[in-house]
């Protein structure tokens, strides 16, 4: 069934879930300053929240945290029939592929049980709609490229690609997925999904590729590439996602999938070299080039090759094209850390190593 599309350019009553998180602090920081929008901002703070990120939003009219887990179906079913958002963009999620390997449990409880549990509690509110209301009503699921696996060096992952997950991380997405899909097949919730691919910019926690190396650089640490460095991502700068989730809720097939992607594949090894250059540059060392502290270390387990998203459906259905080049977003990302060290070294004092995990440690006990 086809539905009207969903007007956000107004003032919309919006619960994100997983907004103090990296995507999700864009995408608030964006729905508040730039649309007005009023946002319900629904996460657990978890190690991988930072409030910090939300700083400018503190005291707005339009913008208030609930600190609540989504595993909680009572409390967050009392947080949205209070709040009665006209869209929900859910991106709560453990996200991070090496604690995976170390830790599972958290993973299956908040990204399939949680999501499982904010599915119902939505379909019980949205049941409860005016029939107006109902039909304009949206459940974005905000998900990953890694739910189709591994590329080998061709090819691209269209929303018909199957579902191959390698991580107990994309494994717990791809379940998400199954989920959201089933709610909408089964119960007609007007849920839509989108599967990015890896993103990277300001206010990233430290633990992923990106920040990981600028901060390791900044601090005269070495710099570890795992393997050979060969693996290939597809790059997207943060605010180019949110810019596509946005289109997502605007002009999104209730029950399609869309595949978003900035075209911007690079090898590990080239991205932290990347890294190199643009601190050469801009913070200079007394003696030789950053890239002299780059060292390989045993790779992860399981590690994907290739990612590669085809983004033409998002492309030509939403009117969405990626707007910043992987060069310039990492300039930008970069001198972002650099001016804002309090940002992370705030992280770093609250006990963060930045150290190597997912190495198939023992899992009996977590
Ligand atoms: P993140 O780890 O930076 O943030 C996750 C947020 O979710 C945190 O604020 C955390 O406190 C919150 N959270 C975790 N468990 C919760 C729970 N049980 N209840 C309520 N809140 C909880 O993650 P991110 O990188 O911003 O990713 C956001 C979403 O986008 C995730 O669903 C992720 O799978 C998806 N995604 C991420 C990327 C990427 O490259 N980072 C790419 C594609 C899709």
């Amino acid at each position: 069934m086809k539905r009207r599309a969903v007007e956000i350019g107004l003032s919309r009553r919006i619960l994100v879930t997983g907004g103090a998180g990296f995507i999700g602090s864009a995408l608030c920081l964006h729905l508040v300053l730039r649309g007005r929008h009023r946002v319900l901002n629904l996460d657990k703070l978890t190690y991988a929240a930072n409030p910090a990120s939300l700083a400018e939003l503190e005291g707005r009219a339009g913008y208030r945290l609930a600190i609540a887990d989504i595993c909680d179906q009572e409390g967050v079913a009392r947080l949205i029939s209070e709040f009665r958002p006209e869209i929900i963009f859910h991106l709560a999620a453990e996200s991070h592929v090496d604690r995976s390997i170390d830790g599972p449990e958290a993973f299956m409880q908040t990204n399939i049980v949680g999501t499982q549990r904010l599915l119902s509690a939505t379909l019980a509110y949205w049941r409860g709609l005016p029939a107006a209301e109902a039909s304009g009503f949206r459940f974005v699921h905000v998900s990953t490229d890694e739910v189709y696996g591994s590329l080998g060096p061709s090819g691209l992952f269209t929303e018909e690609s199957p579902y191959r997950p390698n991580s107990p991380y994309s494994a717990s997405k791809a379940a998400s997925d199954h989920l959201a899909h089933a709610w909408h097949a089964t119960y007609g919730l007007p849920v839509i999904i989108s599967n990015c691919s890896n993103n990277y910019g300001p206010r990233q926690f430290p633990e992923k590729l990106i920040p990981h190396v600028i901060i390791r650089a900044i601090d005269g640490d070495t710099l570890p590439v795992y393997g050979q460095g060969l693996n290939i991502r597809d790059w997207l700068f943060v605010e180019d996602h949110v810019a596509a989730l946005v289109a997502v809720a605007e002009r999104g097939q209730v029950g399609e999938k869309y595949n978003v992607g900035g075209h911007g594949e690079r090898r590990n090894f080239d991205v932290v070299q990347g890294i190199c250059r643009h601190l050469d540059h801009r913070r200079p060392l007394a003696r030789g080039s950053y890239a002299d502290r780059i060292v390989f270390v045993k790779d992860r387990p399981g590690h994907d090759l290739r990612y590669a998203i085809d983004p033409s459906k998002s492309e030509r259905e939403l009117g969405w094209r990626p707007s910043v080049d992987f060069e310039a977003g990492l300039a930008q990302t970069i001198d972002w850390y650099l001016e804002h060290e309090t940002w992370w070294r705030t992280i770093l004092a609250h006990g963060y190593q930045p150290a190597r995990i997912g190495q198939l440690a023992d899992i009996s006990t977590r």
